[in-house]
């Protein structure tokens, strides 16, 4: 038995696995998945179904496109200021760490940026509050959780400037008022599916406001006309997405995958807070359900501790290294088993280290 606490590419369901794995060897008439065309009706059905699944679970409201891209989140980081970001304009960004930097890099690039906070100097180890976005800014982009520091912003700023956010590590997770943003995006590896699928929502009205020329495969607009088939889509990444998405609403949908995922990361920081081996690295208030960062009191009992989890089937929890120790991510397809097995891993560590002293 093992345990995938990965965090990206990270664990789908293993019955998303086992259908992928059937639809390459036979997915229509003897044919795989991998070589049908992405204009047969077969593939046409696939992507409706998978746009029209994650408009109900996201409950996104008309007037949104649902767009199916490539290039990953970072290719988002330079398409949402090409889109957005006018001559003369300023775009507010709120800076929690390497994701946020990047998105902040890209947009520099494209126009003025102001970084309303940032908690760099702490090791991104909190989300800054009580900053303020300027009232004229294009728009406000955040990163709602962020995935190697283990931080999660859930109170999303309230103005009248258009939200954008990257929400790659905790979309699905959590149910969200997508009326409230212009525009949310998401790698779909880490809750969506296989890596090579970006997801994007986009508010209609907020394109071709800008006096820009876009190149067409940046442009969300060349995308949302096209209905995400403006050239070759990643077929097989959508198709298996479409399959996650439809595990993810025969269990109830988003509402109910919350709150096991409530249940997953109190259980696993309980422990954190109550072992006296392990501690967390982040402000309490701010910890994210998703990916749940700790470290050890005495570091040097960090490797032997990871190798006994290792040996236990706990896979993925080595921290990334700019926070180091663990972090345990615990996206949507981790069974609550798969924490218990940790957290009592956790606890016969314990018990050995107290035996030895
Ligand atoms: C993983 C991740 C990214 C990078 O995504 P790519 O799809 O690899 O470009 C960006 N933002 C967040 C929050 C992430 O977790």
């Amino acid at each position: 038995m093992t345990h995938n606490f990965g965090a990206g590419p990270c664990i789908l369901p293993q019955e998303v696995f086992k259908q992928a794995a059937n639809a390459v060897l036979d997915f229509t008439d003897g044919l795989s998945v991998l070589e049908i065309s992405h204009r047969s009706a077969e593939f046409e059905a696939v992507i409706e179904e998978a746009r029209k699944l994650l408009t109900e679970l996201m409950n996104v409201p008309d007037g949104y496109s649902v767009l199916f891209l490539q290039g990953g989140a970072s290719l988002q980081f330079a398409m949402v200021p090409l889109n957005l970001l006018g001559d003369g304009q300023t775009a507010s960004y709120l800076d929690t760490g390497v994701w946020s930097t990047k998105a902040i890099k890209e947009a520099k690039l494209v126009g003025n940026v102001n970084v309303v906070d940032s908690s760099k100097d702490q090791n991104y180890n909190f989300i800054p509050k009580n900053f303020e976005i300027p009232a004229d800014s294009a728009y406000f982009h955040f990163t709602s959780n962020n995935t190697i520091y283990g931080t999660e912003l859930v109170d999303f700023p309230k103005t009248e400037v258009p939200l954008v956010c990257d929400m790659s590590s905790d979309i699905l997770s959590s149910v969200v008022d997508v009326s409230k943003f212009g525009i949310i995006y998401a790698g779909a590896q880490k809750n969506i599916g296989p890596a090579g699928l970006t997801i994007a929502i986009v508010k209609d009205d907020l394109l071709g406001k800008i006096d820009r020329k876009i190149p067409s495969m940046l442009n969300y607009k060349a995308h949302a006309d096209a209905g995400s088939m403006y050239n070759t889509p990643p077929v097989f990444s959508i198709y298996v997405a479409m399959l996650n998405l439809r595990w993810l609403k025969a269990k109830g949908g988003v509402a109910e995958i919350e709150k096991e995922n409530k249940q997953k990361s109190e259980a696993l920081y309980r422990e954190i807070d109550r072992n006296p081996l392990f501690k967390g690295t982040c402000k309490i208030e701010d910890r994210s359900r998703m990916n749940v960062c700790f470290v050890m009191e005495n570091s040097e009992l960090e490797k032997p501790f990871l190798k006994y989890a290792e040996s236990e089937g706990i896979l993925g929890i080595k921290g990334h290294r700019s926070v180091g120790g663990f972090r345990a991510s615990l996206y949507n397809a981790l069974p609550i088993t798969s924490v218990h097995s940790l957290i009592e891993a956790m606890q016969v560590f314990e018990e050995k280290q107290l035996a030895a002293h």
